[in-house]
């Protein structure tokens, strides 16, 4: 970020050199092409306006009027009307890049107050979400443990219910922890990422069985090393599979695969459901953007910090009515 703004602070100061270049090296008296050059001064101007705002546009304008000065004050005509005209523009450029920064300041801080309350409402919404969920699986783990104390119904049964219970809730906490916190990543040297993809996998298992969601696994067959963090990366797929249960229906296809290219690997998950539209595909990274009614919108924030934390890229093709691919490219080495 800060070499794309040095990027562009050098070409608002090269535009601006080369523009004054064209007035000194040109003769004085070819009027129509100094009016030209003169128009040209407010690219420089915009640009600093859209960048860095107001002050970005005022200190961009300054440059300008000091190299911009000699230059009238060294072919002054004496003509009043001349130099009245070169004056105004002068001013009016000013007024220009007062104005155009004003704005796009104004604009920026609305944007920005607009984000922190939606933020905050969503800090609100989750946390409600969450003690609902942490109630919920609270309620069932007692429910079961009580049944297993009284030596009620079928116990292994129970135990998985609990279980399940329970790793819902480590999700929650998980989630929310990993969401608040920066993710440290703990990278660990050839990891065969097969067998993360099937621990994810395994994990999603029985949510598929309930919704009957066919999950479909697809791995190549030798193992496929990689310096990798297979805890979170591992965690990242489940969210990643979870979404794509969550928005098909009973008796469609979610399927995972992966890919070895020459010097990163492919992800893939893939699945028949609702798909998206274009907004939610805008907002799907930002923390608590969420269409459920018992979603955190933590989810795909928390994947896209752990597949760039290795790294790694993530894209989504989504089309309503036809599903959603997810596909995440991970480097075999880290630079
Ligand atoms: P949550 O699942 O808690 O809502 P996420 O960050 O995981 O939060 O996802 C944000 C939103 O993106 C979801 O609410 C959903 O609308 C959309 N989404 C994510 N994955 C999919 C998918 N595979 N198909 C359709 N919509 C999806
Ligand atoms: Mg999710």
């Amino acid at each position: 970020m800060t070499s794309g703004r040095n990027y562009i602070i050098a070409a608002i100061v090269t535009s601006t050199l080369l523009i004054t270049y064209l007035h000194y090296s040109t003769n004085p008296n070819i009027h129509a092409l100094h009016d030209i050059y003169r128009e040209f001064y407010y690219i420089p101007i915009l640009i600093g306006a859209l960048v860095f705002g107001l002050r970005g546009a005022v200190l961009t304008y300054l440059f300008v009027f000091v190299l911009y000065l000699p230059y009238i004050l060294m072919n002054w005509t004496g003509i009043f009307i001349t130099e009245a005209n070169r004056f105004l523009h002068i001013l009016l450029q000013g007024l220009f890049a007062f104005f155009a920064g004003f704005l796009i300041d104004r604009d920026r801080k609305h944007r920005e107050q607009l984000e922190k309350e939606r933020y905050l409402a969503g800090i609100g919404q989750v946390a409600t979400t969450i003690v609902h969920d942490l109630k919920n699986s609270l309620i069932t783990i007692l429910g079961f443990a009580k049944r297993i104390q009284k030596g009620k119904g079928e116990t292994e049964s129970a135990v998985q219910t609990i279980i399940d219970s329970a790793q819902n809730m480590q999700r929650v906490v998980h989630d929310v922890l990993d969401f608040a916190k920066p993710i440290q990543l703990n990278i660990k040297e050839n990891e065969d990422i097969r067998s993360i993809i099937k621990q994810a996998c395994n994990s999603c298992k029985t949510k598929a069985e309930e919704e009957g969601i066919n999950l479909l696994l697809d791995l190549p067959a030798n193992p496929v090393n990689i310096a990798i963090d297979g805890f979170h990366v591992e965690r990242a797929i489940v969210n990643l599979i979870n979404n794509a249960i969550e928005a098909s229906i009973k008796g469609q296809k979610v399927t995972v695969n992966m890919m070895s290219e020459k010097n990163h690997l492919i992800i893939k998950i893939k699945d028949h459901g609702t798909g998206m539209d274009k907004e939610t595909l805008k907002n799907i990274f930002i923390p608590f953007y969420t269409k459920k009614s018992k979603g955190t919108g933590l989810g795909m924030s928390i994947v896209k910090k752990v597949i760039e934390g290795h790294q790694g890229k993530i894209s989504i093709e989504s089309q309503i009515g036809k599903g959603t691919d997810v596909t995440i490219e991970l480097p075999y080495k880290l630079k």
